[in-house]
């Protein structure tokens, strides 16, 4: 695909967007999207995950712009994203045998490891800490990027805080198109949902946050690790933990209420549920909205309510892939309350509770 420079349509966006191919990105383009990042510019591109709003790393003033256009809480750290496996060294002071094994298996892809960090990591990078979150994306533009621009790239989800992360460079310029220097836009992202992110200071390590690659797949790396509730989305985590995971977060402006089941065997008690809520919201001049799954859909035709499906549950990767542009869907369609289903928490499903629960507004469990 050619290079293509152009200015968003429809609103004031100050941002540049650049059009590349996803898996042969133009080098022209990321050259200059990498030159901005090295005069302290802060660029958003995409991983194989969610978009991410970089900044080099050590620069201070842009890490910190990053955090501000945000508008995210300053003690919310950000990943640090590599694009060789010698970079870690530069970040993380202790690189335990453990990391090479997850690399091996797992890089490039969507898993974070937290390690001891450096004299070289920014505490504004770490929120204070001295741990830093280290991965290697899945995804062309960004390790392209991250090689032109020579140094680790810091960058959180390209969302405004407490929004679905985006999986399009379009929700990108939605959130923050007037107030970013640029976005590399190579359509949309192979997950939809973000790292896991396991932290490698604990012994047994703990998932600080379920992400694209399920526990289970950890644990045949790494053996039992340990799940605290908030890592379920359930309860909130202490500051030094995990930070970051404490706000409700991922959310649509719209209401959410989240309906799960004990045992997903009959799907019947999820779907009576579901159509009372409807009924209760509608009953109040509320336009609802029903986040549904292919299993169920059937079922809420005809009550009035604007209805979407996540896909089949015999797909969470979809499920997981859909979950946030279905969000930001039903909050374009002028919906003031979502009655979503849950899913069983096995595999990605783990990640997309965790997600459905920090959304939420409220919480019923049949
Ligand atoms: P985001 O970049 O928005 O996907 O969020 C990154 C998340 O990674 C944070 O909210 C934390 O949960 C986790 N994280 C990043 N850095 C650290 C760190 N130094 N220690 C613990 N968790 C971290
Ligand atoms: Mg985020």
């Amino acid at each position: 695909m050619g290079r293509c420079v152009f200015r968003a349509s429809g609103r004031n966006v100050k941002a540049k967007v650049w059009r590349v191919d996803p898996s042969e990105p133009d080098a022209k383009s990321i050259e200059e999207a990498a030159s901005i990042l090295r005069k302290g510019g802060v660029v958003a591109f995409p991983t194989e995950t969610v978009y991410g709003l970089g900044a080099v790393y050590h620069m201070r003033d842009a890490v910190i712009r990053v955090f501000k256009v945000k508008r995210r809480p300053p003690d919310n750290p950000l990943i640090l994203h590599i694009s060789s496996f010698s970079q870690i060294y530069t970040l993380a002071s202790e690189v335990p045998e453990a990391v090479h094994r997850l690399a091996e298996k797992f890089w490039p892809g969507p898993l974070t490891v937290v390690l001891p960090k450096t004299s070289r990591v920014p505490y504004e990078v770490t929120g204070g800490l001295e741990k830093v979150a280290v991965r290697m994306p899945a995804h062309n533009v960004a390790l392209r990027l991250i090689e032109a621009v020579g140094d680790p790239i810091a960058a959180p989800s390209a969302n405004l805080s407490g929004r679905p992360s985006p999986t399009t460079a379009q929700h990108v310029l939605a959130d923050l198109g007037d107030e970013i220097d640029g976005v590399l836009d190579a359509g949309e992202t192979l997950y939809g949902v973000e790292s896991t992110v396991i932290d490698l200071t604990a012994d047994p390590p703990v998932l600080l946050r379920p992400g694209a690659v399920p526990l289970e797949e950890v644990e045949k790396v790494l053996g039992k690790v340990c799940v605290p509730a908030f890592a379920r989305g359930l309860g909130e985590a202490e500051r030094a933990l995990a930070p970051g995971t404490r706000y409700r977060h991922y959310s649509p402006r719209a209401q959410l209420v989240l309906v799960e089941l004990k045992d997903y065997s009959d799907l019947s008690k999820l779907v009576d549920r579901v159509k009372r809520l409807v009924a209760e919201n509608a009953g109040r001049g509320l336009r609802v909205g029903v986040l549904c799954t292919d299993e169920t859909r059937e079922h809420y035709s005809g009550l009035g309510a604007v209805v979407l499906s996540l896909g089949s549950r015999r797909d969470p990767f979809g499920i997981a892939r859909r979950l946030y542009s279905s969000f930001r869907e039903m909050d374009s369609l002028g919906v003031d309350v979502i009655v979503a289903e849950g899913v069983d928490e096995r595999g990605l499903g783990l990640t997309i509770m965790n997600r459905m629960r920090k959304a939420s507004t409220k919480r019923v469990v049949v």
